[in-house]
């Protein structure tokens, strides 16, 4: 099913009822907000029945992943619940006044935080749950005391409909304000950019890709009225094992990155989509199985035709690439689920190409190899940005040598995420995530889109000077 697209008049009613919801949403307390983020978990939970099966029969995710899904969300609603009645949105310094001349003396200051106002939310076709109509922008949203505008992906139209009837029908038995949740729908640029040119709206939530992320933050700097942009987009996220790593574990390792690489038929995020390997017999070994265990990978069907004729086109570009080794290269027809593709590239080549460090969404990675270490940091400063960077073999308690300490160095300077264990896919909702990393994998390098500091986007700090005791007795709660 496609979405009818919202016409200019729709996307304004949606706005303006946010906008009039948000005084009212930005004064509540902290259990008024997580009686409702805890109603929508419910809901949402208590429709599984309902939604698994529409959500399937539109991504084609499956049950299993997609009932996961809504647990994930559920979880991450009830955690910002808990997040917001212990007061986090709540938060203020309390900085008393000091006699005497400046720069020692100052006025009594109470530094707060206020909701942004109305946030525009784009879904990814990804997600349809957790970075959905109820997803982790919402959520974090709701919890800091702004109103939120989805636009719908129309890759999953119908669930995505059904999850806002429900989510609004909560919304009136709490009696909480009627425009604190709404929805723009439609396939086709307009709507959202209508969205964002709505000077009501105070900022955008947007998961998606890259290019999509780059054309609608550009809407939102060019308004008259710039608002923050918080885009969380796409990403290489690169793996690099160490040759210790490689000696003691490589086939193991390679093995599992074969199932993160294809798992989920590769449309995640945080898909591994680089892995930096050294030159020599271990590298070689390394890529042997890798290519092995990735041949035997089954992916399912991608989300929908226009991502599916995306990863073709990225594949085929790279297959066609003078400087690229193929490795595994095998073509799936049209309407069957796309095969893995793995090639090889030296990583001066890779350094020079920028083309090959942009994502590839699905079951498709590169093997760049590199003489040593300090040349894999190379790649690295190359990537740029990453939502997640991968480093094996740094177990220990002694620092290790100069050139494995550079390279974490480097690591923290591109990714948001930095693993030492395990695989990149899998990103836990809880207070100490960071989802996000220097641009491109993000245009907010200072915020998360996962996890509870998400909240932080959408307040905004106030300093209050002098504040009458009625108001600062308000203790960092809006009026
Ligand atoms: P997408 O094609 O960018 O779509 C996301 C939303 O943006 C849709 O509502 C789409 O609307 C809208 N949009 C896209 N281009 C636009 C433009 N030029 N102007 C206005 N609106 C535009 O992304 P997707 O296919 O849903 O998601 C896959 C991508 O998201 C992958 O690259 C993946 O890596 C990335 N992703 C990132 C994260 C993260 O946390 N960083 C998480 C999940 C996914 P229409 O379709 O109606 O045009």
């Amino acid at each position: 099913m496609t979405l009818a697209d919202s016409t200019p008049t729709q996307i304004a009613a949606a706005v303006q009822a946010a906008e009039s919801a948000a005084p009212t949403w930005a004064r509540s307390s902290g259990a008024e907000r997580a009686r409702l983020l805890r109603g929508l978990a419910t809901a949402l939970g208590g429709a599984r029945d309902i939604l698994v099966p529409l959500a399937d029969r539109e991504t084609g995710l499956g049950a299993a992943r997609l009932s996961g899904e809504i647990d994930r969300t559920a979880f991450q609603l009830r955690g910002f619940a808990d997040l917001v009645e212990g007061g986090a949105a709540f938060a203020h310094t309390d900085d008393a006044a000091v006699a005497g001349a400046p720069p020692v003396g100052h006025p009594y200051l109470q530094r707060v935080r206020v909701p942004l106002g109305p946030v525009a939310m784009f879904s990814a076709s990804n997600f349809p749950f957790a970075f959905s109509v109820l997803g982790g922008d919402t959520a974090s949203a709701l919890a800091a005391g702004c109103p939120v505008v989805v636009k719908a992906h129309p890759g999953h139209a119908e669930l995505s409909r059904a999850v806002m009837a429900l989510a609004q029908k909560v919304v009136a038995e709490q009696g909480a304000p009627a425009g604190v949740l709404g929805m723009v729908e439609g396939a086709g640029i307009e709507v959202g950019v209508g969205l964002v040119q709505q000077p009501a709206v105070a900022a955008v939530a947007f998961t998606g890709s890259f290019r999509g992320g780059r054309a609608l933050e550009q809407v939102a700097l060019q308004r008259p009225r710039p608002i923050p942009f918080f885009g969380e987009l796409g990403s290489i996220n690169p793996v690099v094992p160490l040759p210790g790593a490689l000696k003691a574990n490589g086939t193991a390792l390679a093995q599992g990155l074969a199932a993160s690489i294809a798992m989920g038929c590769g449309q995640f995020c945080t898909s591994p989509g680089v892995v930096v390997l050294p030159t020599g017999a271990e590298g070689d070994a390394f890529v042997a199985t890798l290519s092995q265990a990735l041949a035997a990978q089954t992916p399912h069907a991608m989300l929908n035709a226009p991502i599916r004729a995306g990863f073709e086109r990225g594949v085929q570009a790279w297959g066609q690439h003078a400087k690229l080794q193929p490795l595994l290269t095998e073509r799936a027809a049209a309407d069957a689920p796309p095969r893995p593709f793995l090639a090889q590239v030296s990583a001066a080549d890779f350094i020079a190409d920028e083309h090959l460090h942009e994502e590839v969404f699905g079951p498709a990675a590169l093997v760049v190899r590199t003489r040593d270490l300090a040349q894999a940091a190379q790649v690295l400063q190359a990537i740029g940005g990453s939502l997640t960077v991968t480093l094996w073999g740094f177990e220990g308690a002694t620092e290790p040598g100069a050139a494995e300490v550079e390279l974490v160095r480097n690591a923290t300077q591109i990714a948001g995420r930095v693993l030492f264990a395990g695989v990149p896919t899998g990103v836990a909702v809880t207070q100490g995530q960071q989802h996000g990393g220097p641009y491109p994998s993000s245009t907010a390098p200072a915020s998360t889109s996962v996890g509870y500091a998400a909240l932080d986007r959408f307040l905004r700090p106030v300093a209050l000077q002098d504040p009458p005791a009625w108001l600062a007795q308000r203790a960092g709660v809006p009026v």
